[in-house]
């Protein structure tokens, strides 16, 4: 199908010459359109109302979201081939760990997971397939990466989060842009198997008060310029299409009106010239919730002339920009520059030559393949940390002992051992967001953490399942069924009762087993947007069955293994603190229970490391490894500041050395150089292994106060049992920066520690010393 236009008057006009070029075709396309198209190509619109022609063919919209599988090709056939110049549309979706709302589609573990394999090398490959899948079910651009700082980890949305750390969220928010758009940058077309990305929410939304979703934020310019602007900065350069604009003020002005942001930062020193949307009506917003603007026609002139391309969820944003320019409040030319930037991205795509309509041999052979499913096992693998280990996995020490070994029965308890859905998070399927997928992502293709060991236990070994608890009831919300903008207000969570007769079933179990694998978590009413939590502990029985299960376990000397299946970190209960082993796999994606059960078995080595810290109390809050350094003592008078689990944390099954970190040749740099480092490491353990060398700056004296140390590097190494490898860092002094008091970002001569090693905790770095002059 090409376009209406185009089929009736094929050649007529530039904008159907696919040999013009692409400024010329925005060009005379523009010149064609009314006010009242323009207005419409700049709203992006909810699709799953069921009123397809209003939005298009009354309104123009220029792009659509949460389309279902059946309405999009006849959307996009309707505004190719039914509106007066025929544009195609441009659809997206948060597609944000695989495509959520296609049945069938390869689901990843959530960005939190991926960020624990610190491989960006297999999250660029996740993004890869996954716009694979998404480009031949004819979407054409994803929500995704976010990019926000987690360093509140009551805030609801850290599972959709990189971690705490603004290096590491660069790395692998840049891997999953080029993966995304198949390497194309701004302003280059994008191949039929590529699609859009989108970073955000520009910029600190997760930087929330008391953790609760879109508060306002507490943000200084030199707090942003410092840690929450570098990764979106990254991506820019990377060439990342799009960026959303999240909820959140800063300085009492919301970012979509936030002229300091977009214009002086965004589009003035970065030089970006991608396309902006809006969050949800954030326009909108601004004038029911936040009061800062009179009525609609106000907000939608602000939201123009500020420099928003596509306003999403906001459909009054038609009638107020048209009464705007009618009244002399906005410039038509404003309103043309936004339309041409959402234009440039639909020729880019190609889509007046070819809408991208769902392909159905493409479909078969590429959503949900067996080799994405292999990739998301591998992915899987790594996304798993181990945080404790008495020794007691793997359960098979060598494929030897396992023929050796007498059969042994193995009790999985807990209420993620076997919830498929749960087990893949939010944006997933059935986790709210789209009416036609209630009962989630189909079964089969799904391992829980039961099916995964009962799918690899040795013949004649046992596996035992009893649920043991659960984590919370739905009950209406007493504020009404709807929201004030009339979206249905879900059910809210209280914690579940404590079950005794659950518990008794799953003691029964344990009692009768040599093993005990625990499966605790959170539950979807507990993850999510408007979903923060007061605290972050395990809810409902989760608590007293690991306690009941620990008695048990030590009175009959048999291990208790805790995997926990948490979207985000908890504060953790003794008896999984004390557990013989403790493992985490938040929302580990479709093949979870695979990769977990691989890594208890011992087929496959535990390697994730921890993108984001551990607290042992939600009163030690914030807990995020790079803090600004200098306080009145080191502890709470009635608690250690120390957190339960720290950044870059993770064990394996086999151990490693570090030998002295050298810097080599010049220990004393200027600005523009490269420093040199290297270390050796060796796996002195009897089994392969793979660590994740991490590289942190501390800058001994600085103008400004500024964080103890930062993470600059990271290498991923694997070793043989006894191999030693020289690992080599190079890190140019210009990562050496602080941001100044007036929000310049620089480089400070004097001294500088280089620490190389295992985590964020000093005690696992090693440090040498290097000096940069002016
Ligand atoms: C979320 C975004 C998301 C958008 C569209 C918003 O509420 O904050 O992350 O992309 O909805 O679903």
């Amino acid at each position: 199908m090409t376009t209406n236009a185009a089929r009736t008057e094929q050649g007529t006009y530039t904008y159907q010459d696919p040999a013009a070029g692409i400024d010329a075709r925005v060009g005379d396309l523009l010149g064609r359109m009314t006010l009242e198209e323009k207005v419409g190509q700049m709203m992006q619109l909810d699709a799953r109302g069921g009123n397809l022609s209003e939005l298009i063919l009354d309104k123009h919209v220029g792009s659509i979201l949460h389309t279902s599988p059946s309405d999009l090709p006849a959307a996009m056939e309707m505004a190719c081939q039914r509106t007066r110049l025929g544009i195609p549309l441009i659809v997206g979706d948060d597609c944000i760990h695989g495509y959520s709302f296609w049945p069938g589609a390869t689901i990843f573990p959530t960005q939190l997971g991926m960020a624990n394999s610190w491989d960006p090398a297999k999250v660029e490959a996740a993004a890869r397939a996954t716009a694979q899948e998404v480009a031949a079910t004819g979407l054409h651009w994803t929500f995704s990466p976010v990019l926000c700082i987690a360093r509140d980890p009551r805030w609801g949305r850290v599972d959709e989060t990189f971690g705490e750390d603004p290096t590491l969220i660069g790395e692998l928010a840049s891997a999953m842009v080029r993966g995304y758009q198949g390497g194309a940058k701004v302003g280059q077309s994008l191949a039929p198997d590529a699609i859009l990305a989108c970073a955000k929410h520009f910029a600190g939304y997760s930087e929330t008060q008391g953790g609760r979703d879109a508060s306002e934020a507490d943000l200084s310019h030199r707090k942003l310029l410092s840690w929450f602007l570098p990764p979106f900065e990254r991506v820019a350069s990377e060439g990342c299409g799009s960026f959303m604009l999240g909820y959140e003020a800063i300085d009492g002005v919301p970012v979509t009106f936030n002229s300091w942001l977009l214009s002086d930062v965004l589009r003035g020193q970065w030089g970006y010239r991608g396309m902006l949307v809006t969050d949800w009506d954030n326009v909108g917003r601004s004038v029911w919730e936040q009061h800062i603007k009179a009525d609609i026609t106000q907000a939608a002139a602000d939201a123009v002339k500020a420099g928003n391309d596509l306003i999403m969820t906001t459909p009054s944003f038609y009638e107020g920009a048209l009464a705007a320019v009618q009244q002399g409040t906005l410039s038509e030319s404003l309103i043309d520059q936004a339309v041409s930037r959402v234009l440039g991205v639909k020729f880019r795509l190609g889509l007046f030559e070819n809408p991208r309509l769902p392909n159905k041999e493409r479909i078969e052979r590429v959503v949900g393949s067996q080799e994405h499913q292999e990739l998301n096992l591998e992915l899987a693998r790594e996304s798993a940390v181990l945080l404790t280990n008495d020794g007691s996995l793997p359960l098979l020490q060598s494929p030897a002992q396992e023929a050796s070994q007498p059969a042994r029965t193995i009790a999985v308890v807990g209420p993620l051992a076997d919830d498929a859905q749960g087990q893949l998070g939010d944006w997933a399927g059935s986790s709210g967001q789209v009416s036609w997928m209630q009962d989630g992502q189909p079964r089969q293709m799904i391992t829980t953490l039961l099916d995964g060991l009962r799918g690899q236990a040795p013949e004649g070994w046992q596996v035992t399942y009893a649920r043991g608890a659960d984590i919370v009831r739905l009950v209406p919300d007493p504020e009404g069924e709807t929201f004030p903008d009339g979206q249905p207000r879900p059910k809210i969570a209280v914690p579940a009762q404590v079950d005794a007769g659950m518990i008794e079933q799953a003691l029964a179990q344990a009692r009768q087993a040599d093993v005990v694998v625990a499966a605790v978590g959170d539950h979807i009413a507990l993850v999510g947007e408007g979903r923060s939590t007061a605290t972050l502990e395990l809810q409902g029985g989760q608590q007293e069955l690991l306690k009941a299960l620990s008695q048990v376990c030590q009175a009959e000397g048999k291990p208790l293994i805790v995997v926990l299946m948490a979207s985000k970190p908890q504060v953790l209960p003794q008896a999984a603190l004390e557990a013989s082993a403790l493992i985490w796999a938040p929302n580990p994606g479709m093949k979870g229970g695979q990769a977990l059960a691989e890594i208890l078995f011992g087929s496959s080595e535990p390697c994730g490391r921890l993108p984001i810290t551990f607290p042992r109390h939600a009163g030690q809050l914030p807990v995020y490894y790079n803090q600004i350094r200098g306080q009145h003592g080191n502890r709470y008078a009635d608690l250690t500041q120390d957190p339960a689990f720290a950044f870059g944390e993770g064990l394996s099954y086999t151990s490693f050395a570090y030998g002295e970190l050298e810097i080599e040749g010049a220990q004393t740099l200027r600005v523009g150089d490269t420093l040199h480092a290297s270390i050796r490491l060796t796996n002195t353990g009897n089994r392969r292994g793979t660590e994740v060398v991490q590289a942190y700056v501390s800058d001994l004296v600085t103008s400004v106060t500024w964080a103890e140390h930062e993470l600059k590097a990271f290498r991923r190494v694997t070793l043989e049992p006894g191999e030693s490898r020289t690992v080599h860092i190079d890190l140019p002094v210009s990562a050496c920066s602080l941001v100044d008091a007036e929000g310049n970002r620089r480089i400070e001569p004097g001294e500088f520690d280089l620490q190389v090693g295992h985590s964020s905790r000093s005690e696992d770095l090693t440090c040498a010393r290097f000096q940069v002059l002016e």
